[in-house]
């Protein structure tokens, strides 16, 4: 939508339609009482580079449609997308999915028994960091190679499909043979050639959304995975940063419906690194399945208060199946059952 300064002549209006026409956009001018607008039919990039802002007359040209296009629910698809692991479903209506784990793979024996617990209470999915995406060079950064190896073996015998984080190309080859699901980190969101990368792995993506990116944003990296054939993503909304500090990020779960309503891709939550704080865990994943999410990812350790990185955040793995099974109560009680 174009709208022209209310000093804006006939000359100028004129000028406009012939530039818009001029590459094959159909444009309708609408005479107001103020002002005129004129609506730019056509390929919104197309209109973007043509910089009618510039032009004489010309108040502001205003994007009618949405920014995203192969992650929303308005173009090419009208069935959810439902991300399939390993037999499990994400995305589809009737199942929750319960990804748990520790933050970090630390040792072999402390993500094996966490990997035995959470299996035991039902959870579809096994999380564990190999390489670590921290805020400063000095804090552990994760075993590495060495941590797919133990993913590997965790996988055999629980037979958990494995999410972990991708966040060198460099180590796209032996991720994508280790894991079953790459996560995309939220410091990495909008990082476009990991984005590309992923894409083409072909594997499924679970990307989450950046500390301070809008949801249009995370829709729109989204895009960058899709356009490479890649079309098995699972957003996640994990927080992101406000003037709030009480809690280690502020959890945005109007998020959740928001993005059920504009994409068909399945959408879980966070609410491990939200809260940053064990007792806020099981209200807000409680939460997260009442609005509607498809899943969360939650952290879970044997021994938290010796963990290397987000202790405080770690649900006890004595405590899961109770907290598995309040979770499973709450998505049953919006028609889901655990995945
Ligand atoms: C994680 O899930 O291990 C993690 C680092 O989360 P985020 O990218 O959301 O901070
Ligand atoms: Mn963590």
């Amino acid at each position: 939508m174009v709208v022209m300064t209310p000093q804006a002549g006939q000359a100028e209006i004129d000028a406009v339609v012939k530039r818009l026409e001029a590459v094959g956009v159909h444009a309708k001018v609408m005479p107001g009482e103020l002002t005129t607008a004129i609506g730019a039919i056509g390929d919104p990039e197309g209109v973007r580079a043509l910089a009618l802002e510039g032009m004489a007359g010309v108040d502001q040209v205003i994007p009618i449609s949405r920014p995203y296009k192969l992650a929303s629910s308005e173009l090419s698809h009208h069935e959810p997308t439902v991300v399939k692991v390993d037999g499990r479903r994400v995305g589809a209506q009737e199942t929750f999915c319960l990804i748990a784990g520790p933050c970090t793979v630390e040792s072999r024996e402390q993500t094996m028994e966490v990997a035995r617990a959470v299996q035991r209470a039902g959870a579809s999915m096994l999380r564990g960091g190999a390489f670590k995406p921290r805020t400063s060079p000095f804090s552990f950064q994760g075993l590495g190679e060495p941590a797919l190896e133990v993913l590997r073996e965790a996988r055999e015998e629980t037979g958990l499909p494995v999410v972990s984080e991708l966040t060198d190309p460099a180590h796209a080859d032996a991720m994508a043979e280790a894991v079953d699901v790459i996560q995309v980190g939220a410091r990495n969101m909008q990082n476009y050639g990991l984005l590309e990368v992923v894409g083409k792995l072909g594997k499924p993506v679970l990307l989450k959304r950046g500390l301070s990116s809008t949801v249009d944003e995370l829709l729109m990296a989204a895009d960058y995975v899709l356009k490479e054939g890649n079309e098995n993503v699972i957003l996640c909304e994990r927080g992101i940063r406000t003037f709030e500090t009480a809690t280690r990020f502020t959890l945005d779960l109007g998020a959740v419906p928001y993005l059920k309503l504009h994409t068909h891709l399945p959408v879980i939550v966070d609410p491990s690194h939200a809260s940053g704080d064990r007792r806020l865990v099981e209200p807000l994943s409680r939460a997260a399945a009442a609005v509607g999410a498809d899943g969360i990812i939650v952290e879970v350790a044997t021994d938290p208060d010796s963990a290397l990185c987000d202790g405080p955040q770690q649900l006890y793995a004595s405590d899961f199946g109770a907290f598995a099974k309040a979770v499973g109560d709450h998505a049953s009680l919006v028609g889901r059952r655990l995945a």
